[in-house]
């Protein structure tokens, strides 16, 4: 079968790949529909995650169809149309019994190699599932594939950011980069019943986009933590949301907090360590949480939110290519001159 893998950094290829096969009785295949590039296959993409195998597959957004499954899947059989978690967890250890999913003994994640689990990526023509009961979605026939896409990660990374910043009805949340993810957490901070979202990115398409949505776009220059004090009367925002990952976007979300706001950092660092403004954190009172998507314990609310038309994921989607065509797709995304960009198997 074909699958994108790491060439070499800054360079992806498709190439021809061993089929995934049911491994363990818990295990699923599915036929994949389409795949989405996210910003943290960039990680991959720039080697930030080291070198991967020749034929490791890349790649953890996916919708498809369920082909095969172990004697014992219970929750779904062939023909199914399915999304899933980026990552996969065994459902039975005490962490997963606690619904703390990501923290699970045999935590796997999807396409980022050896470092993560070691699990082959999704952007193929099928993918093997493992724990399919805890890691699948399915997905109804009201949400389309291009919705289903978002119900593994950046939805519901995005509503698993904003759920832990604390809003409440009538606050001022500001959201820090406008990447996919970040124009999500605007929706959801809304949906959350915020009455302003504060958008802060520096490239101006994506706060025109975020302002489409009724976010008021802030440039996120050496100024942007006055430009927010001036828009909240020199208070700061009630809470931050963090979606990008890099100590500027960080210290950043510490400045533009204000005291007692909970700032919840959803972007991912590719180093383990960054310098934060600790102090400021303390003469503020603020809360500092970050943290990988619980999403097998949040989906079905991302779900029954896009399901309810609440949610509108969709309309990120700026790119549409087939499968064959990832290396330009990855190019396009790396140069930030695509929101999400659409792999169609
Ligand atoms: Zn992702
Ligand atoms: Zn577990």
């Amino acid at each position: 079968m074909k699958a994108v893998t790491l060439a070499a950094v800054d360079e992806v290829a498709v190439r021809d790949v061993p089929e995934p096969r049911i491994d363990q009785p818990t295990d699923a295949v599915i036929r994949l529909r389409a795949g989405a590039i996210c910003g943290s296959d960039l990680h991959v993409y720039h080697g930030q995650m080291g070198a991967m195998e020749k034929d490791y597959p890349i790649g953890h957004e996916y919708v498809g169809v369920v082909e095969e499954v172990g004697p014992l899947v219970r929750g779904f059989r062939p023909g199914m149309r399915v999304g899933g978690s980026f990552f996969s967890a065994c459902g039975e250890c005490d962490a997963c019994r606690r619904r703390q999913f990501t923290q699970c003994q045999e935590i796997q994640l999807f396409g980022f190699g050896a470092r993560f689990g070691g699990l082959a990526g999704s952007q193929a023509e099928r993918v093997r599932i493992p724990h399919a009961d805890h890691t699948l979605i399915a997905l109804p026939d009201e949400i389309s594939d291009e919705q289903g896409l978002f119900l593994g990660d950046a939805l519901t990374t995005a509503y698993f950011g904003v759920r832990r910043a604390d809003i409440e009805p009538g606050m001022t949340v500001a959201v820090v980069g406008c990447g996919p993810v970040g124009q999500l957490a605007v929706e959801c901070a809304q949906v959350f019943g915020a009455a302003r979202v504060i958008a802060l990115d520096l490239v101006p398409q994506r706060l025109a986009q975020a302002e489409e949505i009724g976010a008021m776009p802030v440039l996120a220059d050496g100024d942007a933590a006055k430009r927010v004090r001036a828009l909240t009367g020199g208070r700061g925002a009630d809470a931050v949301v963090e979606a990008v990952g890099s100590e500027a976007t960080l210290n950043l979300s510490l400045r533009l907090a204000a005291g007692f706001a909970t700032v919840s950092a959803i972007g991912v660092f590719p180093q383990p360590s960054v310098p934060i403004l600790i102090g400021r954190a303390f003469d503020r009172d603020l809360t500092v949480r970050a943290g990988m998507a619980n999403i097998q314990a949040e989906a079905a609310a991302t779900r029954e939110l896009v399901r309810a038309g609440r949610l509108h994921p969709e309309r990120l989607v700026t790119h549409r290519m087939p499968l064959e065509d990832a290396p330009q797709a990855y190019a396009l995304f790396a140069r930030r001159e695509a929101g999400k960009v659409i792999l169609n198997v």
